[in-house]
């Protein structure tokens, strides 16, 4: 008998059990055909099922206009980082960054590499711990696009409700952890792009929701394999796509919808970052490092009185079944990522153990 412990890992990170036990099932036989899901050409009718039924089920979970292509692509969020701007920053143009922390720093340095960018509000001064005031946003003169992090997953903050951007330029979201967490209206984005390793399935694979016309920006001198063009022409069948990685995102997709769709999840999460911050901010011995404005639904951080502490803590929760708790190696601390497929039990079992242990040790602090 498989065993399973509350899993609090940032990414790739805990899926949806139902999700799991299912793809047991089909990694060895998908749907009487004898053959399992690793094993099925791309070209087959089995893998077309599959993809389709992905796409089907991304586009209706999300209300995906038709005016949107939907693409599954390798290489995660970083590999969009890069095509992003091959694709949408043409020579002599600006694209706009709103840096929230060390994701939308990657992606503006990938930017910087092909064309001019700029920073239209920085959180760096206060290392991140708080989202930029949206009247403190500075774009350029018509910049080809404008890039925002939904949620930063290192530091634990997320946008509640996107900030303005200018007019008629395309919006591009980095959501790839807070993706499907909660409604969202697609017709607000240009490009929307998540590594599916957070909220959505196995790492290696991002999906990509993009505006028909932006499909075509891409410069003809683009090698085929880096245009949008080339993948959404092919229905993401350009080459042998990862397969595994579009099923999973499918069952998942299927997951959401029978658990109650985005709005279901958004009570889901907002029921599991309440229950922690509540004990956080109650607590005297543990605190919360995001501004509580800008608090992340997805990945709640917060520190001990000391790093030893921190680290008995982050010790005594492994061995009570709490895995994936130690902060991101350039900020330290402790990180709760609590993402779709994190259930409230799990949420539950990690109050009480921070409930215990500052009990325990609240007392040697003092003395
Ligand atoms: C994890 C993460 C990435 C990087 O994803 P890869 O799939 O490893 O490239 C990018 N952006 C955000 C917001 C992330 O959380």
């Amino acid at each position: 008998m498989s065993h399973r412990i509350h899993n609090f890992c940032a990414g790739p990170a805990v899926l949806p059990e139902a999700v799991l036990r299912q793809a047991q099932t089909d990694i060895l036989d998908l749907e009487g055909t004898g053959i399992g899901v690793l094993e099925h050409s791309h070209r087959g009718k089995a893998f077309a099922r599959v993809r389709d039924d992905a796409e089907a089920a991304c586009r209706s979970l999300a209300n995906i206009p038709d005016d949107y292509d939907v693409l599954f692509l390798q290489g995660g969020a970083s590999h969009q980082f890069a095509m992003i701007p091959l694709n949408l920053l043409p020579d002599g143009a600006t694209a706009d960054f709103v840096v929230t922390g060390t994701w939308a720093k990657k992606a503006m340095k990938e930017a910087a590499s092909i064309g001019a960018v700029h920073v239209a509000a920085t959180g760096e001064d206060d290392s991140f711990h708080r989202l930029p005031d949206p009247e403190s946003l500075r774009w350029s003169a018509g910049p080809a696009y404008a890039h925002v992090t939904t949620n930063n997953t290192i530091v634990g903050t997320e946008w509640a409700a996107l900030p303005p951007t200018p007019e008629g330029v395309p919006l591009v979201a980095d959501m790839s952890s807070d993706i499907f967490s909660r409604p969202l209206d697609i017709s607000q984005f240009g490009l929307i792009y998540a590594g599916a390793q957070k909220n959505l399935g196995p790492s290696g694979i991002a999906l990509i929701i993009i505006r028909k016309d932006l499909v075509e920006r891409g410069r003809d001198t683009l090698p085929a394999i880096l245009q949008y063009r080339t993948h959404a022409k092919a229905n993401s069948l350009f080459n042998t796509p990862p397969t595994f990685g579009v099923y999973v995102m499918g069952k998942v997709f299927r997951w959401i919808e029978a658990e109650g769709g985005l709005k279901g999840m958004a009570e889901r999460n907002g029921a599991k970052a309440q229950l922690l911050y509540d004990f956080l901010d109650a607590s005297s011995f543990f605190r919360g490092t995001a501004d509580p404005a800008s608090r992340s639904l997805m990945n709640v951080c917060f520190r001990a009185p000391t790093e030893s502490l921190e680290a008995e803590f982050i010790a005594e929760a492994a061995r009570q079944g709490l895995d994936g708790l130690k902060g991101h190696r350039s900020v330290g601390g402790m990180r709760a990522s609590i993402y779709n497929a994190c259930s409230l039990e799990s949420v539950q079992a990690l109050v009480s153990a921070l409930e215990a242990f500052e009990t325990t040790h609240r007392g040697a602090l003092a003395g």
